[in-house]
């Protein structure tokens, strides 16, 4: 199916340039100036990926970002940031925000698209079939088992869940109240402390093997899995 991408950036040039490179790769470009036309044009049809650029007028793209998480439409959809050089530093904002890439101005139009279809496959994390791996840790969702390499990893029902949706949502950043909905659903009365413990208990579920190491903690935010350490 073609991905339908949404570019939001207040610079007409580069919008024109990128569209007709996301064209040519067979992917649907949808034009927005700034974020009230964005959010216009998602209100109309989520896209499958968002190119946001940082500098716009009137609200930024990173609070435009942190909206956007905050709305179950839009909280899953990837987001990639168009940022300047020089504006690296506010990359942890970024992270906080939920962004999943930065591509840094100026970049060719390849660049872009190879850190476009990077975050697509991320973001698609389980392709249906329900098998997920990550760097050697995989995951059969219909056996409900964990494999490191060939060997099956004895993993508790709620460790279970948290890996499950960490490896399908890696290299993102998920606040404790955030994976208390998703992992343990929204309307569950479960303290922010519980998610500490089971998230020590699966580290030590994945020590054996050294897979503790993708289970992050991000300093006064939440936690990540990410494959690299
Ligand atoms: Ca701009």
């Amino acid at each position: 199916m073609q991905k339908r991408i949404l570019i939001v950036e207040d610079e007409a040039s580069i919008r024109d340039m990128v569209a007709f490179a996301l064209r040519k790769a067979g992917m649907e470009p949808v034009h927005a100036a700034d974020a009230r036309a964005a959010q216009l044009a998602m209100a109309e049809q989520v896209p499958d990926l968002i190119l946001l650029d940082w500098m716009l007028p009137g609200m930024s793209g990173l609070d435009l970002a942190r909206r956007l998480r905050k709305e179950d439409l839009t909280r899953e959809v990837p987001i990639i940031m168009l940022t300047a050089r020089g504006e690296e530093m506010d990359r942890v904002n970024g992270l906080e925000a939920g962004v999943d890439d930065y591509v840094i101005k100026p970049f060719s139009t390849r660049e872009l698209l190879a850190r476009i279809r990077a975050v697509l496959r991320r973001s698609q994390g389980d392709d249906g079939t329900g098998m997920v791996e990550i760097g050697g840790l995989r995951i059969d969702g219909p056996a409900h088992r964990v494999f490191a390499g060939d060997q099956a990893v004895p993993i508790g029902p709620t460790e279970y869940r948290l890996l499950y949706f960490f490896m399908t949502h890696a290299e993102r950043v998920y606040s404790r109240t955030q994976l208390l909905d998703h992992v343990w659903g929204g309307s569950v009365y479960v303290e922010e402390r519980t998610v500490d413990v089971h998230i020590r208990r699966l580290r030590k579920t994945l020590e054996p093997w050294q897979f503790d190491r993708m289970v992050q903690t991000v300093r006064g935010t939440g936690y990540r899995f990410s494959a690299s350490f």
